[in-house]
């Protein structure tokens, strides 16, 4: 009986064994770990202030089978704190219309780089003045609608995006847009609804509101003032000639530095605001110009755009 009961006890153990080996595959790698050795550089995508992006080939095979991938590092090393912020922010974002995260580099040394899906593509600003001819307004308000629908994402993270601007946005395909560059991005803590900037760096001044001009304060509403911006852009088909640092420029005239500052405070204090562009329709510029009242809270939030979107879609 001893034995039986000896058997018994070791055919449990051996199940429950099975049962383990099930559960947890043998794991040899980890997917997020990428290793610099294996990243082969084919061209540079963009780069704005502080970083540059390469789309690179992982071939840890080294026969050419490996996947495209969007490379983020920074141009200079004492950025490397801001890189890994955005790390941090850009891991934790799981939405349809965000640029997915992949992983990071971070061996053969200190400098980390961050690992995203490849959008083909690139940023609305090199995207849409190519394909002007085979995008309809229609189009337009889709991507408008796609954007909100991933800042409403974002708000509901408690995250303020700082930095939304037509050459943030990436395009999967022509109806498929994201939200990208989330250098700049802060989280909001939870007993406030602004974040206030501290370090003095070059802001995108024009997608900026009143708000963080003047008191270097950043609420979500905010966001939506960048978004509005960011929609003027997308209705010019991002035409150079009325980029919005082009079209502010001409109305406040050329200055040095703080001047253009003020000149540009002032203005939008007295209500200036950037014309309905040409192929614009009346209603579109209504939205616009309901995410651009001087008072934050004044301006349309994100679930009232998608709102909006949405009828004049349907
Ligand atoms: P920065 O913080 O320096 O502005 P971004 O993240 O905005 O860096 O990237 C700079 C440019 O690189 C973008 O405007 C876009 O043209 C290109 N880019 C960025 N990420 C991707 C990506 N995942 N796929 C394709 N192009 C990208
Ligand atoms: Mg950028």
């Amino acid at each position: 009986r001893a034995i039986v009961r000896e058997l018994g006890h070791i055919k449990e153990q051996h199940v429950k064994a099975l049962h383990l080996m099930e559960a947890i595959p043998p794991q040899e790698t980890d997917p997020t770990d990428f290793k610099r050795r294996f990243l082969k550089k084919i061209r540079k995508l963009g780069e704005g202030n502080f970083g540059m992006v390469e789309l690179c080939l992982y071939d840890p095979k080294g026969d050419q089978t490996g996947e495209l991938v969007a490379v983020k590092s920074l141009k200079t090393e004492n950025e490397c704190s801001n890189l890994r912020r955005e790390i941090s922010t850009i891991r934790n974002l799981y939405h349809e219309n965000i640029v997915k995260y992949k992983g990071i580099c971070n061996d053969e040394g200190a400098n980390i780089k961050l690992i995203m899906e490849y959008l083909p593509s690139g940023s609305l600003k090199e995207y849409l003045p190519r394909n002007k001819s085979n995008i309809d307004q229609k189009r337009l308000l889709h991507y408008a609608l796609q954007i909100c629908q991933g800042m409403e994402y974002l708000g509901s993270q408690n995250y303020i995006h700082r930095d939304l601007a037509a050459r943030n946005i990436l395009v999967e395909n022509e109806s498929l847009v994201k939200i990208g560059d989330f250098g700049l991005t802060k989280s909001i803590k939870d007993d406030k609804e602004y974040y206030k900037v501290t370090e003095e760096q070059d802001s995108p001044v024009y997608w900026y509101a009143p708000e963080c001009l003047i008191n270097r304060k950043f609420y979500k509403a905010s966001d939506v003032w960048s978004f509005g911006v960011t929609l003027y852009e997308i209705m010019t088909y991002c035409d150079r000639e009325n980029s919005p640092p082009r079209v502010f420029l001409k109305m406040i005239g050329r200055s040095q530095g703080q001047m253009t500052m003020a000149r540009l405070v002032e203005a939008l204090g007295k209500g200036w605001r950037m014309p309905r562009p040409d192929l614009c329709p009346e209603m579109v510029y209504t939205q616009i110009n309901s995410c651009w009242s001087h008072a934050p809270e004044d301006r349309v939030d994100f679930k009232g755009l998608i709102k909006e979107f949405e009828i004049l879609l349907t």
